[in-house]
């Protein structure tokens, strides 16, 4: 028997029989406020300017939650309004990292990637001070997304460890630390980051015995998922099915579900996070397309073990554009659990 992570985040006036998990996967567009305050804040560098970078990063993310639960998501996030990159935040936080200036990743892009210059140690709680201001604001549970060890570890200069697998190893263990002092404080619902598992696959035993640090020592009610995306899964799949996680979240639609039959070779033993919306395209797909790519992730789980959200974070697209594609994607899958209960849908 399965452990149920799910039904806690059932919302209580719920309409239909059956529940799909709606939520996004965690990155949501900036309001152009927000970036103006942070580069005031970064040029002046005072006392006032740090106090508005503050103020606007706490209503941006009361915004964000806002909109959210306007959009009928079941499990909300903040949009990572505090969060500057996905490795910068966290090297940030810990003690051993250093940051020598950005360096040149693709075409004009910069990106500070830090370097580990010593042990890694937890200095203080990366996700705490975010958390606790989020559930206060919030109708709907939350979700929190952590960039994974792995990623943390493949994304830095590694000038101390004796190699990447040592240093992911070790942050696995603040990761460990983090989580505990996060559902310390009432988090039920943690998302592992990990892309750069879709672009080195071969390392799937270190990724897995990363988890296993991650999550030792985790209650059972806690629900673990791991986020990769933008790769060929069929390098990792179906090895990902025996990861200490209840969730599985992945990116279909924007390589139009080509890799769908990967996921049938063999039964999908845990929730999947099936995207139905590329973040990549400002279309806005309707609610029938939506709903015709809700029934393909039917064809890998049944319906208790779906969870629909957009393929990747949201950032790179408008507000305006987020928010449609939410509020289409969450009446799609109303539409179809309503269709279930009426055993429209064969399973
Ligand atoms: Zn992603």
């Amino acid at each position: 028997m399965m452990r149920d992570t799910r039904s806690q985040f059932r919302p209580a006036d719920h309409p239909n029989k059956h529940f799909i998990l709606t939520t996004v996967v965690g990155s949501y567009p900036k309001p152009k406020w927000l970036n103006q305050a942070r580069e005031s804040y970064h040029i002046l560098s005072n006392k006032d300017s740090r106090r508005q970078y503050n103020e606007a990063k706490n209503d941006a993310s009361t915004i964000i939650i806002k909109e959210h639960e306007e959009a009928g998501l079941d499990v909300v996030v903040d949009g990572e309004m505090k969060r500057n990159e996905m490795v910068e935040y966290f090297a940030e936080r810990i003690r051993g990292y250093e940051f020598n200036g950005p360096v040149k990743v693709w075409g004009h892009n910069y990106f500070d990637k830090p370097s580990v210059v010593e042990k890694v140690s937890y200095r203080e709680p990366w996700l705490l001070e975010e958390y606790k201001y989020n559930v206060k604001i919030a109708n709907r549970p939350i979700k929190v997304p952590i960039t994974g060890p792995y990623t943390l570890a493949n994304w830095s200069f590694n000038e101390y460890y004796e190699d990447e697998k040592e240093l992911s190893y070790e942050l696995a263990e603040l990761v460990n630390i983090e989580i505990k002092n996060l559902v310390d404080a009432g988090v039920r619902y943690i998302q592992i980051d990990e892309p750069a598992l879709a672009t080195t696959p071969e390392d799937h035993k270190v990724v897995r015995k990363c988890l296993e640090k991650i999550t030792r020592g985790i209650a059972d009610n806690i629900r673990i998922g791991l986020h990769v995306c933008y790769g060929d899964y069929s390098r990792i799949f179906p090895k990902i099915l025996d990861f200490p996680v209840d969730e599985f979240d992945v990116e279909l639609a924007n390589g139009n579900y080509s890799q769908l039959e990967v996921f049938k070779k063999v039964p999908f033993t845990k929730d999947i996070g099936f995207g139905v919306i590329d973040v990549h395209d400002s279309r806005i797909e309707s609610v029938e397309e939506v709903r015709e790519r809700i029934l393909k992730g039917l064809e890998v789980v049944p319906p208790d073990r779906l969870t629909v959200s957009p393929d990747c974070g949201l950032k790179l697209l408008s507000r305006e554009v987020a928010y449609k594609k939410m509020v289409n994607m969450v009446k799609a899958t109303r539409l179809v659990e309503e269709e279930l209960d009426r055993g429209e849908i064969e399973l």
